[in-house]
């Protein structure tokens, strides 16, 4: 199972033997590839949902209603979660979450939630 989310299905996209093509090429395999980690994500998505309905009694507007309310938490009714840019705890500049520690003084981000992770 955890194969499956953090690895690319091997080899898939070295095609045609000629590397010539430069980035053009490289970006349009790189798409296919991010493809198909989203459809294997939405996959993955569904099962849990259809296994949560199933054992809870939340129901498809429950979700759509939750869906919304996250949206909502940046600010912007957009579809999706807009990171925003965190402030460092000790010398208050900016901090991408990108970055595990401050840029300027080195000051190791917070983890508030599993999601802060993700980039
Ligand atoms: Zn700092």
């Amino acid at each position: 199972m955890s194969d499956m989310f953090w690895e690319y299905s091997g080899g898939g996209y070295a095609g045609g033997g000629s590397r010539s093509g430069g980035s053009g090429v490289e970006s349009s395999a790189k798409i296919d590839i991010l493809e198909d980690r989203i459809d294997r994500l939405m996959l993955t998505c569904m099962a849990m949902w259809s296994l949560i309905q199933e054992e809870t009694k939340l129901s498809e507007e429950d979700l759509l209603e939750r869906i919304k309310a996250i949206d909502l938490m940046d600010g912007v009714a957009d579809g999706k979660v807009t990171r925003q840019v965190a402030k460092c705890g000790k010398c208050d500049r900016p901090m991408s979450p990108r970055h595990a520690r401050c840029i300027y003084c080195g000051h190791e981000r917070l983890v508030m939630s599993a999601f802060d992770t993700l980039v």
